[in-house]
């Protein structure tokens, strides 16, 4: 995260004093939450919560229950958000939040108690106009509600507009779960109009079989393209001749993975990357594509799904290869513009239907992706760095607007 923005504040020429303020992270909490586990022991679990920057608006981001996270990744993540947010214009800067944790051991009722102890542990920092946290890895609509409960509790008042990525009965909003995959085919139909690239002569790979990476695969189906292969992260299924993605999805309800599957022949993860597509889609992890196998990757179009799964020093050598990168801040930017769409309901008190989440959405996706490609033309650099630039300068903007309270 930080070496793209010291290339793109480099670029803006950015005053070298909001350099300072931009590059840093506004205000940080980390907590011990102590919890009662279900065999009556305690428990002491490390929590935090990182807000990057509200220049813009509240702090937004997610909150992640795993094993491993750690401040300094709480911390990238949250400026993420920032640029993020700022990307596709939604009022919002950027935050995120962490408990390590390995949620996929404890119980449900473990589980409610270490959100409620957090959430009380954060409290002072949270809001609907201070901080909105979202779900993440580990963590789910449920968990979300509890937060919703936990700070409504505290604030004496029905707050929904706290957190986002709630169940629908609970302020959530229609279309919220398929926002990310629907924003990476909105970017990758964009794509193939700017390169004058027929969908329905074209095949897609796509990394991942969960939220993200499924409702990609469906949706690209939509423009005509061809999905010729998909994984999870014990491997993945190809057929030239195009999969069944609606078995497919079936079959995961049923086993939750796709091994078993027979609609292809199994593939490696790695190999998924480098099969003869024209759209690559890495929607599962970060860090996937490196230098090490960027030489072999074949697609034309990459759209990244996952957050940072290409590494900096591949994305030289994408370039060098003339590939069209399409990058996570504005690729799964989706999720977190339908997120904002909640916040503005449960503020004000009114749903909207499917049909206008969708079209607004559309609206913001289709901007901000000729807003990245009309940076990338002007300033001759790389879609990523220009999505970069167009974050960071908005930020700078406001905080140069604002000014520096003494
Ligand atoms: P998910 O848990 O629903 O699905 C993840 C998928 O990736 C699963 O199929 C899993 O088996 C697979 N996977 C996990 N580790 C893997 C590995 N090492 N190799 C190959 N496959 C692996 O998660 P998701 O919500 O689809 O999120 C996927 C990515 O998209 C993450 O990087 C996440 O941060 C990012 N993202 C998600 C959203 C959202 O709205 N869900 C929004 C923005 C970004």
């Amino acid at each position: 995260m930080q070496v793209r923005f010291d290339q793109a504040a480099d670029r803006l020429g950015l005053d070298p004093n909001l350099f300072g303020i931009l590059r840093s992270c506004e205000r940080e909490i980390t907590i011990s939450i102590p919890v009662v586990m279900d065999d009556g022991s305690v428990s002491v679990f490390e929590g935090y919560r990182v807000q990057h920057s509200t220049a813009r608006g509240p702090a937004k981001g997610g909150i992640r229950f795993a094993k491993n996270v750690n401040r300094d990744e709480v911390r990238a993540l949250a400026a993420w958000m920032t640029w993020k947010c700022a990307v596709v214009n939604v009022p919002f800067g950027g935050g995120k939040g962490g408990v390590v944790c390995d949620p996929f051991k404890m119980s449900r009722a473990e589980l409610e108690r270490l959100t409620r102890r957090y959430v009380a542990g954060i409290m002072d920092l949270l809001g609907p106009d201070r901080d909105v946290p979202a779900p993440d890895m580990g963590t789910d609509g449920q968990i979300m509600s509890w937060i919703m409960d936990t700070y409504s509790m505290h604030s004496k008042g029905y707050t929904p507009a706290i957190v986002t990525g709630k169940p629908i009965g609970l302020g959530g909003s229609l279309g919220r779960i398929e926002a990310t995959g629907r924003g990476v085919m909105l970017c990758t139909r964009e794509a193939l109009k700017h390169l004058d690239m027929d969908a329905t002569k074209c095949t897609a790979a796509i990394q991942g079989a969960g939220n993200v990476g499924l409702i990609s695969a469906l949706q690209l189906a939509t423009l005509g393209v061809k999905i010729v292969a998909i994984s999870d992260v014990h491997g993945g299924l190809y057929n030239a001749k195009g999969l069944d993605l609606e078995g497919i999805r079936e079959f995961l309800m049923r086993n939750r993975k796709l091994e078993g599957f027979d609609g292809g022949d199994r593939i490696s993860n790695a190999e998924i990357l480098e099969l003869p597509v024209d759209i690559l889609v890495p929607a599962a992890t970060e860090n996937v594509i490196t230098s090490r196998n960027v030489g072999n990757i074949q697609a034309r179009i990459i759209t990244e799904g996952a957050n940072g799964p290409c590494t900096a020093n591949a994305d030289k050598i994408l370039d060098e290869k003339g590939v069209f990168v399409i990058p996570d801040i504005l690729a799964n930017a989706g999720g977190v513009t339908v997120s904002y769409f909640e916040w503005v309901q449960d503020r004000i008190g009114l749903f909207w239907p499917q049909k206008e989440v969708e079209e607004r959405m559309e609206h913001i996706m289709v901007d901000a992706f000729a807003a990245v490609v009309d940076m990338a033309r002007k300033w001759e650099v790389s879609n990523r760095i220009a999505a970069y630039m167009l974050g960071v300068n908005r930020v700078a903007e406001i905080t140069r607007m604002r000014g520096i309270y003494a």
